[in-house]
């Protein structure tokens, strides 16, 4: 289940800074990890047992300080229209400005749950003044430091009861839910007509209409899987600023919607930034990865040009060289069944659940090869493993002083798992504790 809190506020009311405060810990271990350039607007939060995805909307419309903008208004309304609950945050510090009011006055329209965070509220009196926002008829406001971290624990509290919850069975479950991911025109929708077998409408250009994402089911190679089809449901987005909010929303409502996610290149232009962007989110996000290099009917190549490109791409990716790199065109129908084996194969692997005998058999002797080094003469030893029943690669280590383990050592014991266990394409996470 992807619930998305969205948080929406003039400038300087902090919402960067409440942002930070509900990703910290989770986005401070994922970055240790991956080395991937950390995305300042999108993240995941954990409260009361659920994890959800945060996003900070005032990174991507700059905008002044004084004036509401068509890009601001277009902005918020797609974070109405795509999230599962509205932060809409204000400051008790400076009170209410007419920017509040022209804030207010979209996101009265939402039909989704919004919130109403008075931010600052550090001191009695502010807490008091916060009383005036009740003008903008939204409800009561929530006091909040987002500095401090005082009411946001409160404000938590009544945000996760409007998360759809796995409560209902899902029709779908057990089912892998595939993505289709990439830049605008590397072929994504061209690959779903393939799939399917049938044209579908792309764009519909009608401003400002959508629809929810038509999940195709499929079958091949005697296995079921869904698509997660976003290619055919493209924004017009009147502003220029607002399209690329919303195609990093879409891409992240897609994403984590989906088990595994296949990321498509063009082969013309290579790993591009923002390519590089997609795989780091998914990374993140924990599903199974396969990168497909679309339109390899246009690069002029020999015997050795697979194998080259695969080298260079998997270095630029470490230490995220564990997905399998696929040379595909959809129009001269190469290699394309081949990517969908290949992503159900990572499904198998993401999924895979290692006995916790063989498991501790098979890590001991190699951590019994090169044995983590000591640290200021304490012997670092660790007892035993065990999986945990995740929808990805989790393991936890018991192990005498969990903290001296460092950054190398973990990258060793995870590669010995691929080495031996094959999780091509999934991501493994290994936690220590003390024992
Ligand atoms: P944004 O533009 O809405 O993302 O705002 P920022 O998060 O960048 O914060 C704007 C300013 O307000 C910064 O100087 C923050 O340090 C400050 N700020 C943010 N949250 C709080 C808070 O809870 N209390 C106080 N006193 N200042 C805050
Ligand atoms: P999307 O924006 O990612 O959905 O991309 P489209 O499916 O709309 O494709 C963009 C363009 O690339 C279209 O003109 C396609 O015909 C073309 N295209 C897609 N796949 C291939 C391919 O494998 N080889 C070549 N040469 N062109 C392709």
């Amino acid at each position: 289940m992807s619930n998305i809190v969205a948080i929406v506020g003039r400038p300087n009311v902090g919402k960067s800074t409440l942002f930070n405060r509900l990703i910290k810990e989770r986005q401070a271990i994922m970055d240790d990890q991956s080395g991937v350039t950390r995305d300042r607007h999108y993240g995941h939060a954990f409260w009361t047992e659920q994890y959800f995805t945060v996003i900070d909307t005032g990174g991507y419309v700059v905008g002044s300080e004084d004036v509401f903008e068509d890009a601001i208004r277009e902005q918020v309304e797609i974070a109405m229209e795509e999230a599962t609950v509205i932060l809409f945050m204000v400051d008790s510090m400076s009170g209410l400005t007419d920017l509040d009011k022209d804030f207010a006055n979209v996101v009265r329209k939402s039909k989704k749950p919004v919130f109403l965070v008075a931010n600052k509220a550090e001191t009695v009196e502010r807490q008091h003044a916060t009383a005036e926002f009740y003008e903008l008829g939204l409800g009561d406001p929530y006091p909040v430091s987002s500095q401090t971290g005082h009411g946001t624990g409160d404000l938590l509290d009544d945000v996760v009861k409007h998360f759809k919850t796995a409560g209902i069975e899902d029709p779908d479950a057990g089912i892998p839910k595939i993505s289709i991911l990439g830049r605008p025109n590397v072929g994504k929708s061209s690959f779903l007509n393939v799939l399917t077998g049938k044209e579908r409408s792309i764009v519909t250009d009608i401003a400002g209409t959508t629809r929810d994402a038509i999940n195709t089911h499929y079958k091949a190679f005697g296995k079921d899987f869904i698509l997660v089809d976003t290619a055919g449901i493209r924004r017009k987005a009147k502003v220029k600023d607002a399209i690329e909010f919303y195609s990093t929303l879409r891409t992240v409502k897609a994403m984590e919607e989906s088990d595994v996610v296949i990321v498509m290149l063009d082969a013309t232009r290579g790993l591009e930034a923002q390519d590089m962007h997609i795989i780091g989110m998914a990374h993140k996000a924990k599903k199974g990865i396969l990168i497909m290099i679309n339109k390899w009917d246009l690069v002029e190549k020999d015997s050795k040009t697979v194998d080259k490109l695969r080298k260079e791409m998997l270095e630029r990716l470490a230490p995220m060289d564990y997905m399998p790199i696929i040379f595909a065109s959809v129009v001269e129908k190469q290699r394309i069944f081949q990517v969908m084996e290949k992503a159900m194969e990572v499904y198998e692997n993401k999924t895979k659940k290692i006995t916790t005998s063989r498991l501790n058999e098979v890590m001991q002797a190699e951590i019994e090869k090169y044995p983590p080094p000591a640290h200021r003469g304490k012997h670092i030893k660790i007892k035993y493993m065990i999986q945990l029943p995740t929808p990805s690669p989790t393991f936890v280590m018991f192990c005498n002083y969990p903290k001296h383990i460092k950054e190398p050592y973990v990258r060793y014991l995870e590669n010995r798992m691929r080495d031996n266990f094959g999780f091509e394409g999934a991501p493994i996470t290994i936690f220590f504790r003390e024992k």
